[in-house]
């Protein structure tokens, strides 16, 4: 079983993702995640992307659909993929299809997380000043700055996903709001369908 999930920054999908893995043995593919560890690792690539994450821009198609490509072809597969946070543009999802022919994967869902802009909004700024309360690292890109920007890169870039795999008759979704209990069980109501 291989899924999308689909939802603005801070809907909750890195957590439902990290339960997936646990419960079910799914293989997360990040991008946030695999960007923020190669603007560490001091390459390149990495001193390119840092720049445009922390603006809250997306980093280039040809990038990110670099590393997805990696991370497919490493063999790892488990109980299936979960790409969070990628496709975030059309060509992105494009490439995406096209790769897991190629492979002979199939893509079964795209679940989409709902969640109101408003509490989304408080959502990273409350979890931001809570890390920062408790001493712990702050995400560079978690301020109100880049949130708006990454917000305008949500419906501008991204949105479009959701009419795209509507069509593709891949689409389910579901409210982000709930707790994560409810949400987590909403999502295992799509997968055991
Ligand atoms: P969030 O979902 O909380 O916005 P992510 O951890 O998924 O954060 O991504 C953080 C940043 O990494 C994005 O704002 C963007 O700059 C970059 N990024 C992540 N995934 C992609 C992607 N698929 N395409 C382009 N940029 C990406």
């Amino acid at each position: 079983m291989n899924i999308i999930l689909l939802g603005p920054p801070g809907a909750g999908k890195g957590t439902q993702a990290g339960r997936l893995v646990s419960d079910r043995n799914m293989v997360q593919l990040s991008t946030g995640d695999m960007l923020r560890a190669a603007r560490t690792s001091g390459t390149e690539m990495g001193k390119i992307v840092a720049d445009v994450m922390d603006r809250g821009d997306l980093v280039t198609d040809e990038i990110v659909i670099g590393l997805i490509k990696e991370q497919l072809e490493s063999g790892k597969t488990g109980g299936g993929f979960i790409f969070d946070g990628f496709p975030r543009t059309l060509q992105q999802a494009d490439a995406l299809g096209a790769l897991m022919d190629e492979m002979g994967l199939t893509l079964d869902h795209v679940i989409e997380m709902q969640v109101n802009d408003e509490v989304l909004v408080k959502r990273i700024v409350g979890r931001a000043e809570e890390a920062r309360k408790a001493g712990q690292p702050v995400r560079a890109d978690d301020n109100e700055e880049s949130l708006k920007v990454r917000l305008l890169a949500y419906y501008k870039q991204t949105s479009p996903l959701i009419g795209y795999y509507y069509a593709k008759g891949m689409l389910k979704s579901l409210d982000g709001l709930g707790t994560i209990e409810q949400v987590s069980k909403d999502i295992a109501s799509i997968l055991d369908a």
